[in-house]
């Protein structure tokens, strides 16, 4: 039974929702929200629908976008024969980040993982595909995550790819930048030596 009256009882549930929000953090932003003015309650009601009404997929790289297509597979000034391969939207905003990366994306939306049911099909990856075989793509950058699903996603990729003639490549794991080589743990450290280039 709900000690709160059934608005704010909707409301708390409806927060609880959210990925990573608990029962007490429910509770906490619902008692923000009724103590905020109006106005700004409004501003954020606002600001949800209009993301979501706002927001589409990319038809070329499956990214977010308010465009279709989206700005970097519609500009020029990217290299549209490079593209990397990512599991989702916020793996391009932290690759933008670096600033290095000239080409283009495909956002996959997921990684293939039978323990959950996801195959192949279940991802973008028919996309990179019928992709990768109209336009004149030479290298394939498979930056999937480096866990168990990420590691099954590229591998599988790279098979497809690989009669394709494309070049396709891993980024590298490895020692963060800052860390300690004592306190890498030895897949890290194993991968880091994998990953070893001439200097
Ligand atoms: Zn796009």
């Amino acid at each position: 039974m709900s000690f709160y009256s059934p608005p704010v009882a909707r409301l708390v549930e409806e927060f609880e929702k959210l990925p990573g929000v608990g029962h007490k953090t429910a509770q906490r932003l619902a008692f923000h929200v009724l103590n905020m003015p109006e106005e700004k309650v409004q501003s954020l009601a606002n600001a949800i629908t209009e993301a979501k009404q706002k927001t589409r997929y990319c038809s070329v790289c499956s990214n977010l976008t308010e465009t279709d297509p989206c700005v970097l597979c519609s500009g020029t000034s990217r290299d549209p024969s490079v593209i990397c391969v990512v599991e989702d939207p916020r793996d391009v905003v932290a690759m933008e980040r670096t600033r290095e990366f000239k080409g283009l994306y495909h956002v996959l939306h997921g990684a293939i993982s039978p323990m959950e049911g996801i195959g192949p099909e279940d991802i973008k990856i028919k996309e990179l595909l019928a992709r990768i075989r109209s336009g004149n793509v030479r290298e394939v950058i498979l930056a999937t995550n480096p866990k168990i699903e990420g590691e099954a996603t590229a591998m599988y990729i790279s098979k497809l790819l690989k009669p394709l003639g494309i070049r396709t490549t891993r980024i590298a794991h490895g020692i963060p930048v800052g860390g300690d080589l004592e306190y890498a743990d030895e897949v890290t450290l194993a991968k880091a030596l994998e990953g070893r280039r001439d200097i």
